[in-house]
């Protein structure tokens, strides 16, 4: 492991906010913006969108959501369905309601403005220290560090952090390491974005670009030529598996759409309606199942596709089942109009589901 001086952190802060301004990104929440408020509501909408997700992901929806929520109040005023229908394909709703939270909060707390230090900005929901840190120099300029999966790997790199310490410890000295070298920066969001950015373009996981690299003659792993070493691999927790059934059911040219619970996985979006099976689910169960939940005497037509889904900590197996409504007066469900389908929340897999509409049946 390399130690890290004051010397050596200025002189790599330097360099990187040099190749910072000259080589970063043109992306629509790092432009001037008329206001300090602003700019930290749109770094704040970022950090949300950015948190497991790709920039090129969420370029495709961070205009469009700030057209429509240009500022704090009209987020933490807005019907929650709205913004989860604006969140729609970017996944992972749970950070759409704790932006509105943090929004809200924002509002009744904080006077409407974003906050500017680290210790108000972590009782914000779903704002861990990264993203606090993230917005605190970004948007106000304050020395504050940040470690996310990118940082990390460059530090690591850079003083051969990881050999013979816990993921904890390296975690910790990531930490140190981050802390020491945007102390020693002079424009403390430039050098943290400039660490993120090496990190997504430059010091890749694998083929790191060495040459293009403005911290390279600093670099211990390269010297020892370990570069693909650094940071040491985690292990993976393991993911869990589940079958569900989903099961299309259509009248009319409306197909029928019920909410999920308000809590757990996909919390309150809509869907068709899903059953969690055994890996063979039965089909009389299926049939209860909708009768119980749904009141309606359904006959199961057949499968019309599969797919599996990953999510975070979950392998959803989903089959998808045609099934003809015999009679009943359907509760907990509604019937919904093609056309109307794209104004209500729905993951990414229920929309899978509803693309077999078409699907020839297989058995
Ligand atoms: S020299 Fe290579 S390995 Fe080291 S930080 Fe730069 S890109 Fe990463």
């Amino acid at each position: 492991m390399m130690e890290l001086d004051g010397r050596k952190a200025k002189r790599i802060a330097v360099a990187m906010e040099r190749w910072f301004a000259a080589h970063q990104r043109d992306l629509p929440w790092r432009r001037r913006t008329r206001s300090a408020a602003q700019r930290a509501y749109r770094c704040l909408v970022a950090e949300y969108m950015l948190h497991q997700t790709q920039v090129a992901r969420v370029l495709e929806f961070f205009d469009r959501f700030i057209a429509r929520f240009p500022d704090v109040r009209s987020l933490a005023e807005a019907p929650e369905q709205e913004v989860l229908a604006l969140w729609q394909g970017l996944g992972y709703y749970r950070r759409a309601r704790n932006l509105q939270a943090a929004a809200q909060m924002i509002v009744s707390e904080f006077g409407g403005c974003v906050p500017r230090d680290v210790e108000s900005l972590l009782k914000l929901p779903g704002v861990g220290r990264y993203t606090a840190g993230a917005i605190a120099s970004i948007a106000y300029g304050q020395h504050a560090p940040i470690v996310d999966g990118n940082v990390q790997r460059v530090a690591a790199r850079w003083l051969e952090l990881g050999d013979a310490l816990s993921p904890r410890e390296l975690e910790q000295s990531v930490w140190r390491a981050a802390e020491a070298l945007v102390a020693a920066s002079d424009v403390p969001g430039d050098f943290n974005q400039a660490m993120m950015e090496l990190g997504s373009t430059v010091c890749l996981p694998r083929g790191a670009k060495c040459d293009a690299c403005p911290a390279a003659k600093w670099c211990a792993a390269r010297a020892s030529d370990r570069v693909e070493m650094y940071p040491p691999v985690k292990q993976r927790s393991e993911t869990r598996t589940i079958h569900a059934t989903s099961i299309l059911i259509e009248r009319g040219g409306k197909v029928l759409l019920c909410q999920r619970p308000e809590k757990g996985l996909w919390a309150n979006m809509w869907q068709c309606p899903t059953v969690e099976t055994d890996e063979n689910a039965e089909t009389q169960a299926l049939v209860d199942c909708i009768q119980r939940e749904h009141g309606l005497s359904v006959a199961l037509d057949g499968v019309i596709g599969a797919f599996a889904h990953q999510t975070s900590h979950r392998l959803v197996m989903f089959e998808v089942r045609r099934a003809t409504a015999v009679h009943g007066r359907v509760r907990n469900a509604r019937w919904v109009a093609r056309e109307e389908i794209g104004t209500y929340p729905i993951s990414n897999a229920q929309k899978r589901v509803l693309e077999m509409r078409s699907g020839a049946l297989r058995s």
